[in-house]
């Protein structure tokens, strides 16, 4: 049989401890510290999925920012690496290569969610995005992107608030929270090292079920509607064929989740854009 194929996707905000940007922006005062204890909590989601399936493959997607935050020297040299972007599926590059399931640490609840720790989706002056009328986050979009290519999400860690928009969408589904968010800026956290021993052991248990999960997928085709903070940038988005601007938010139809998570990336970058 085939190597059990793994990718660990992998984001910033949802790591223990970690409660500004200033840990999080690589010109941040604390960045060198963040991105070391991103580093760990990828190492401990590793060795945990290797405990269980000594053979399997594991692909870690530097998911946060740039994806330049993981510290490739320091990553467990069992692991590959996808880092860099733009790229095609972002988040979750490694899809293309054939990951049979997929984890999400240092995950983020939706922008606007309360008592969430650094909350957004995708961009800061991304307001909300809405697949077939239902709002969803980065974990809502990317459980259905990792649906759509038939691999289930069997585990995801943030703080508790990223946790419970993960169980919404997969009821059951194995989390480790680790930290409660007392605000955009704050929390009431965990030790990093004790995170990453619960998500050392999470790990493995998420392996030795994984058959147990089901992926979860939005049937296409899917409308697409996303509220933006800038109107200059529904401007710029209403500029691609297919997009359709309505006050300040923009909608399109998308035949299926890949194809929207590429027009999502783009309007993310277009926030960004300079005049
Ligand atoms: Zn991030």
């Amino acid at each position: 049989m085939a190597a059990l194929k793994v990718l660990v996707s992998v984001d910033m905000e949802g790591i223990a401890s970690i409660v500004h940007p200033a840990e999080t922006t690589p010109a941040g005062g604390d960045y060198a510290r963040g991105r070391a204890l991103m580093t760990e909590a990828a190492n401990a989601v590793v060795a945990g999925v290797l405990e269980a399936e000594s053979a399997a493959e594991v692909l870690v997607a530097d998911s946060h920012g740039p994806y330049r935050n993981l510290l490739p020297e320091d990553l467990d040299r069992r692991a590959r690496l996808i880092r860099g972007k733009p790229r095609e599926l972002g988040m979750l590059a490694g899809l293309q290569a054939g990951a049979q399931v997929v984890m999400f640490v240092g995950y983020h609840a939706r922008a606007g969610a309360a008592g969430a720790v650094l909350a957004h989706t995708m961009a800061d002056a991304i307001l909300d995005v809405r697949i077939n009328g239902r709002s969803h986050g980065e974990i809502g979009i990317n459980t259905l992107l990792a649906g759509s290519y038939g691999a289930p999400v069997v585990l995801a860690s943030g703080d508790e608030a990223a946790c419970a928009e993960f169980t919404a969408l997969v009821p059951g589904g194995l989390t480790v929270p680790v930290k409660r968010g007392l605000g955009q800026h704050a929390a009431d956290t965990l030790h990093p090292r004790e995170a990453c021993d619960r998500l050392r052991q999470a790990a493995g248990q998420a392996i030795r079920r994984h058959d147990e999960h089901r992926p979860v997928a939005a049937s296409g085709p899917l409308e697409v509607e996303v509220d933006l903070y800038q109107p200059r940038t529904a401007d710029l988005a209403a500029l691609i064929p297919g997009i359709a601007r309505t006050g300040r938010a923009v909608r399109f139809t998308a035949e299926n989740m890949t194809a929207a998570y590429g027009l999502l990336q783009l309007l993310a970058l277009l926030t960004s854009m300079g005049p």
